[in-house]
């Protein structure tokens, strides 16, 4: 089980948010600088922390409490303490933490003005929101889902398929955003459908990660179908076809197919389904 399927290192302290609260968790705080790429200061890949610190500013983030410590997110233009990182190269525990900082640091920066009346907002109860001055409306972090789905044919083998913009041997699952209106097991059946034309059978949902590359919620499905003939739509996907698990190991160790990064709800996807605990639907 991966750590985003229990209970998360962050404890995130939703009760503690007054300025006096905000000031006194300021004292022993560990400051995170992150800027609006989503960059965060580290060495290697461990965060480091903003040190020596000066006062608590409006724009500061308390993203919770995290290893004994209060954990803020300074967002800056540029970082200035040690050399930077983003937040898929960070191991678990640190990735709730720094997950939560990006997500927050990038919400803010891409959310100056009212959605009601467009008015500039204002941080507010130590950024978990944003308030309108002038109508009063309180805007909260948005997060925009996205499905990932694991495509099985009837003899267990997986789909994997390459996006036109990567190197031929880079392969992974199915991906997509969830449209307005639509449920996320419609979104798996018309993803599937348009990027490699292949009927779904059955979808059945796995676990999820968030990713805040701007702001997603990526949500991991598994999948059954009987089409075996892959139509890539030759726009999104340049090609792809169904392994089997030997195939698979052998084109990885021969290095012909690369698979997503370790961190990644796509790579877990896949090597669930390798090792045989990724369930099938049906
Ligand atoms: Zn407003």
């Amino acid at each position: 089980m991966n750590h985003w399927m229990g209970k998360s290192a962050l404890e995130r302290n939703v009760g503690v948010r007054g300025d006096a609260d905000l000031d006194a968790a300021w004292q022993d705080a560990f400051v995170l600088e992150v800027d609006d790429q989503g960059r965060f200061s580290a060495v290697g890949s461990l965060p480091v922390e903003l040190s020596p610190r000066d006062g608590r500013r409006a724009s500061d983030i308390l993203l919770g409490s995290f290893d004994g410590r209060p954990w803020f997110a300074r967002p800056v233009l540029e970082i200035e303490q040690g050399d930077s990182a983003t937040w898929r190269e960070v191991d678990d525990p640190w990735q709730a933490p720094v997950a939560s900082a990006v997500a927050l640091v990038r919400w803010h920066a891409m959310t100056p003005h009212c959605e009601r009346c467009g008015a500039a907002t204002v941080p507010d109860a130590g950024g978990v929101r944003r308030v309108c001055p002038s109508c009063g409306l309180m805007v909260f972090p948005r997060q925009d889902p996205a499905i990932i789905v694991a495509v099985l044919d009837p003899d267990d083998r997986l789909l994997l398929a390459s996006h036109s913009a990567w190197p031929s041997e880079r392969m992974s699952i199915i991906a997509g955003f969830v449209e307005a209106g639509e449920s996320l097991e419609q979104a798996c059946f018309r993803e599937v459908s348009e990027e490699v034309g292949l009927a779904l059978d059955s979808v059945a949902y796995v676990s999820s990660q968030p990713w805040p590359m701007p702001r997603s919620l990526m949500l991991g499905f598994v999948a059954t179908t009987r089409d075996l003939t892959v139509h890539p739509d030759g726009d999104e996907i340049a090609w792809g076809r169904f392994w089997s698990r030997s195939e698979l190991q052998q084109a990885l160790a021969e290095g012909e197919v690369k698979l997503p990064g370790s961190t990644s709800i796509a790579r877990q996807l896949i090597e669930g389904w390798l090792v045989g605990t990724l369930p099938r639907p049906d």
